[in-house]
């Protein structure tokens, strides 16, 4: 297979014009899907094969299916935008395509070609992208998927595998709109180990976070910061989404280690940070030290970033023994105008001056 033909087989209880509008109107995050799904086959003996669009709905798998039991899957999540002309953009594909690809080689799944991820995309936009909302701040949000399908209950990489895309239509993912997050650090849980699976974009690394994302609701907060699982000292990230220090000099750090997922967000805002001017330093953090820098003033900012919330502020920082930051803190500057920045670039409302937007429609 070179360049994908896709079998199209259209949904015919597709939704119609006002019940979509009124989906559109008020999406919520991928509250709906829309009414199709992509769908490839890869087998051990035919490669990848098989690509279709149908109708999105229930996944007939047999209950010996690897991914049940052993949680062999990889997962991306990009987001579509209508710019003002109509027309459908996303943002560094090739990025999340090449992300998919290292996820893949870390869970013993086929590497999809970074062509075929694309047209992918487009094809799925090609029968749903009218489900591409046009408000302010909203967007479709794209979910590519991978798992072993193959029934079989010995302990094995699967020689069935199974890749879909789906996607529903967003507004903003935090409901408070661009106001901080509190955050509850995680100080009983680790999201990943040394030479486990933190860099890849998998579910289980989900699934280990829920247990810390519970008690980060029962303290008031909305999200987790973890630490290194080794001495418990150093940030990671969130449970989702990357951390950035921004320090009265003006400078931004962010946490290095091999067991934090690569965001493309946190890469793409610190590009735009460094044109600006700012001074950029990927290395080790502790808590510590954002502890101590935010009481003596050194740290004046910090925010989360990801696709699906974008940039955040981080307003506190709850742990069981102290707390980092005020209750009533404000979103920073520097944070808001990052998030600015990007978000002109992604709904095509400033020049795309890093060949960053790839158009999905026509
Ligand atoms: C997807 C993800 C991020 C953010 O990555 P983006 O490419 O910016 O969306 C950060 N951390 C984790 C654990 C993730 O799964």
């Amino acid at each position: 297979m070179t360049s994908l033909e896709f079998h199209r087989h259209l949904n015919l209880q597709a939704k119609g014009v006002a019940e979509r509008d009124a989906i559109l109107a008020n999406p919520g995050f991928c509250d709906f899907m829309t009414d199709h799904m992509v769908d490839i086959c890869w087998s051990e003996k035919g490669g990848w094969h098989r690509p279709r669009i149908q109708p999105y709905g229930p996944i007939e798998l047999d209950p010996a299916a690897a991914v049940l039991h052993y949680g062999q899957e990889i997962f991306e999540g990009l987001k579509a935008y209508r710019h003002a002309d109509g027309s459908i953009w996303t943002f560094r594909p090739d990025a999340n395509a090449r992300r998919f690809q290292a996820s893949a080689a870390r869970m013993s799944l086929p590497e999809l070609p970074v062509e075929y991820f694309l047209e992918s995309l487009k094809a799925l936009i090609s029968v749903d992208g009218d489900w591409v909302p046009s408000e302010p701040d909203t967007s479709l949000y794209l979910r590519p998927f991978m798992f072993g399908k193959e029934a079989f209950l010995g302990v094995r990489p699967a020689k069935k595998i199974a890749f879909y895309v789906i996607a529903g239509p967003a507004g903003p993912y935090f409901t408070g709109g661009v106001a901080p997050v509190n955050i509850w650090l995680s100080e009983n849980y680790s999201r990943a180990g040394k030479g486990g699976t933190g860099a890849a974009k998998t579910g289980g690394n989900y699934a280990a976070s829920l247990i810390a994302q519970n008690e980060a609701y029962a303290n008031g907060c909305q999200q987790v910061l973890f630490l290194d699982s080794t001495t418990n000292t150093f940030i990671e990230e969130l449970g989702g989404m990357n951390v950035v220090l921004v320090y009265k000099d003006g400078s931004l750090v962010t946490p290095l280690s091999d067991s934090i997922l690569p965001g493309i967000t946190r890469d793409s805002v610190l590009v735009l940070a460094e044109e600006l001017g700012h001074k950029v330093t990927r290395r080790p953090v502790t808590i510590q030290e954002w502890r101590e820098g935010a009481e003596s003033g050194e740290i004046v900012e910090a925010f989360a970033c990801g696709t699906a919330a974008m940039v955040t502020p981080i307003g506190q920082i709850k742990a069981k023994d102290f707390t980092i930051g005020s209750a009533d803190a404000v979103a920073g500057e520097l944070t808001l105008s990052l998030r600015a920045a990007l978000a002109d670039i992604q709904y095509g409302r400033s020049e795309d001056t890093h060949g960053w937007m790839y158009r999905l429609d026509g």
